[in-house]
């Protein structure tokens, strides 16, 4: 790495030429780890990113890790120790959610879909449900009373405005997500008259976003639609989900999110949403925010050549292992995610492709960076890697084995 220091940088740590990876030097946690290529995780910036969001988020309020953004067990073992909640979208994650100490009434399981076999297992595990339509509700209501059961149930609502300026958008216009908020009230309705615990609502309007004014204005806009829908509720709200949203730097331009306004702004959220829905416990759901810088992913060079002028690091792993990397995870213009050769982390400096092993031209890591030069042998990393990674990338294609995974 070299040139502009790239804002994913911050805070990793070298010592004579390599990165260190929990304090380990990263040629020896590669012996540690037995195999090329691997994801690490790194357990302190884990912790020290749920400490920084403690002391900027209001007190009350309730912060949910969602598992999505990576269902490692020993990830979210350690993080059932920090936060208040998990957000589960599948039975696969809501067992492992459900193998941690987290109590069963602090994990909600949202996501278009669900089947019977997966509504019968949240509702005998006591979870909240966050239902997606009043389809899904009424199968919910029909397994609950084959069960004997009063599940808890929230309605995930699609608001009538999305969250601009981010990476993916989840709320707003035609939605698989949710119940459209003009249909809500209509639908509370009909759940006033099934044997269901009302819990509240759940408003998740996207996510990937850097911009405090943009994730500000649309966290106020929720707010005031679930005090709006809480009026035709056949209960109190005892459970408020805003979504989160907040995005990481991946590339050299992205902004860090300025968190401090954020929390003073959702603190205010929290006062107005104490005066007016006394009994509702506030949460903000967060994925890579918590989770992404945390990682990295390590893939050792297994040739290097040269064609027409432009060096290639060929690599032992690829696309096949983190998707997002190669740029084919929902963007639309590729960029390289931040990189360098973890083995060389001072060395003259070259402009070199980093492509993984696999017979396709979309296996491409990092397209001509300033990289350090890099031999057969050494470990390329690749930054921000500790969210979206083996669990969306497609494992199988090409038939290599895959990546490991450790919590260092
Ligand atoms: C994917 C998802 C998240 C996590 O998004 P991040 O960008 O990783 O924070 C949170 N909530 C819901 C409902 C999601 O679908």
């Amino acid at each position: 790495m070299s040139g502009e220091r790239h804002p994913a940088l911050d805070g990793w740590q070298t010592d004579g030429g390599e990165l260190l990876v929990g304090g380990v030097p990263l040629s020896r946690l590669a012996a540690r780890v037995g195999q090329t290529p691997f994801f690490a995780y790194d357990r302190a910036r884990l912790t020290a990113r749920v400490d920084e969001l403690r002391r900027v988020l209001p007190a009350g309020l309730h912060l949910h890790y969602a598992v999505k953004a990576n269902p490692m067990a020993a990830v979210v073992q350690h993080l059932a120790g920090l936060v208040d909640g998990f957000d589960v979208a599948s039975a696969g994650e809501m067992t492992t959610a459900l193998d941690t100490p987290m109590a069963a009434d602090r994990i909600s399981f949202a996501g278009p879909g669900k089947t019977d076999a997966e509504l019968e297992q949240a509702i005998a595990a006591g979870i909240v449900l966050h239902l997606e339509s009043e389809g899904e509700m009424a199968r919910a209501a029909a397994i609950a009373e084959v069960q004997g059961r009063r599940p808890r149930v929230a309605i995930r609502v699609n608001p009538d405005f999305e969250l601009k300026a981010s990476g993916m958008k989840m709320g707003g216009g035609p939605q698989q997500f949710g119940v459209d908020a003009e249909r809500v009230p209509q639908m509370l309705g009909e759940l006033a008259k099934m044997d269901l615990d009302f819990a509240g609502f759940h408003l998740f309007a996207g996510s990937q976003n850097l911009r405090a004014d943009i994730l500000m204005d649309t966290q106020a806009k929720i707010v005031d639609l679930a005090i709006a829908l809480a009026a035709h509720a056949p209960a109190p709200v005892t459970h408020l989900n805003i979504g989160g949203g907040f995005g990481i730097p991946y590339f050299p331009k992205d902004q860090r999110l300025d968190l401090g306004p954020v929390g003073d702004h959702l603190a205010e959220l929290a006062a107005r949403v104490a005066g007016e829905l006394p009994e509702a416990t506030l949460i903000t759901e967060l994925g890579r925010y918590i989770v992404g810088e945390a990682g990295v992913y390590v893939t050792r060079v297994v040739d290097r050549k040269e064609s027409r002028g432009q060096v290639f690091l060929v690599c032992d792993g690829g696309l096949n292992h983190h998707l997002a990397a190669s740029g084919n995870f929902g963007q639309v213009i590729r960029r390289n995610y931040p990189v360098a050769v973890g083995t060389r982390m001072d060395g003259a400096v070259e402009t070199a492709s980093v492509v993984g092993c696999l017979c396709t031209p979309l296996d491409l890591l990092a397209d001509r960076a300033e990289l350090p030069r890099a031999d057969v042998g050494d470990l390329v990393v690749i930054f921000q890697s500790g969210a979206y990674g083996p669990s969306a990338s497609p494992a199988a294609f090409l038939g290599h084995p895959p990546a490991a995974e450790v919590l260092v």
